[in-house]
């Protein structure tokens, strides 16, 4: 399967979860390579925004800036090899993320069942984008999902970045979390708009502050707790880029 690579090897690393629910607990990181979406601001390009694709991002505009080699960026390692990796920390906590997770189902759902099999009581999270429905089986053998539609900001149309078939199933999911970084009102209004079309209960709705400094977060952070309190939403906070800005591999 294809993971981003981190150094000379596959990008699963040791840290503490940053966002959502589980934020602040210990965790082993496994990180897919590759997106079915490519929004202009993702903090994680390098699982999608390879040299000769035509997708805009923000970084477009900084000098000099060239889209990532793909093979620089790529690791191929067979799904027995990522648990024995991610197995190796001794945490039992673990977090696949991406890119889009869900676009390598099938490899990603043996590797979880190698982990389980070595350490049976471990807690399984899969980030998501909420654009690819799983299996019965993945979505049996996942313990949370942290579920992140993408809102207009991303510059996705609307029909490639809400699938409401995906979005219903989620939303009906007792182990379903939805978080939305929130910036702007337009933001909310669009949030309480898909918490009503799709059904998604509001206590299982997260909203964070956008950046990717801690001044960025502490300019949003304030408008955004008052929001929280308006309209009854949890807070979260964004702590991987408290403690680390954007640094990958922590
Ligand atoms: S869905 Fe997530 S990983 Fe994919 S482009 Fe958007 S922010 Fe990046």
């Amino acid at each position: 399967m294809k993971l981003a690579k981190l150094g000379d090897g596959p990008e699963i690393f040791h840290t503490i979860q940053g966002e959502g629910v589980s934020a602040g607990s210990p965790a082993v990181f496994i990180r897919a390579s590759r997106c079915n979406l490519h929004c202009v601001w993702c903090d994680t390009d390098h699982t999608w925004n390879f040299e000769g694709t035509p997708w805009p991002h923000e970084k477009d505009a900084l000098p000099g800036y060239v889209k990532h080699c793909k093979a620089d960026v790529t690791c191929e390692i067979t799904p027995a090899g990522a648990a024995r990796r991610a197995l190796s920390f001794g945490c039992p906590r673990f977090v696949i993320t991406g890119g889009e997770p869900l676009l390598q189902e099938k490899e990603l759902l043996e590797m979880i069942r190698l982990i389980r099999g070595e350490m049976p009581g471990c807690f399984i999270e899969v980030e998501t984008n909420a654009t690819r429905m799983p299996s019965a089986d993945f979505a049996d053998a996942v313990d949370q999902f942290n579920v992140s539609p993408k809102l207009s900001n991303s510059g996705m149309p609307e029909s490639l970045r809400l699938v409401g078939e995906v979005l219903y199933f989620f939303a009906g999911s007792p182990k379903a979390w939805f978080k939305f970084a929130v910036s702007t009102p337009a933001d909310l209004a669009e949030v309480l708009d898909l918490r009503g079309r799709c059904a998604i209960p509001h206590a299982r709705i997260l909203l964070m502050p956008e950046g990717r400094t801690t001044d960025e977060l502490d300019r949003g952070a304030p408008q955004l707790a008052e929001l929280c309190r308006e309209h009854g939403f949890r807070f979260c906070d964004r702590l991987h880029v408290r403690l680390w800005g954007d640094r990958r591999g922590v």
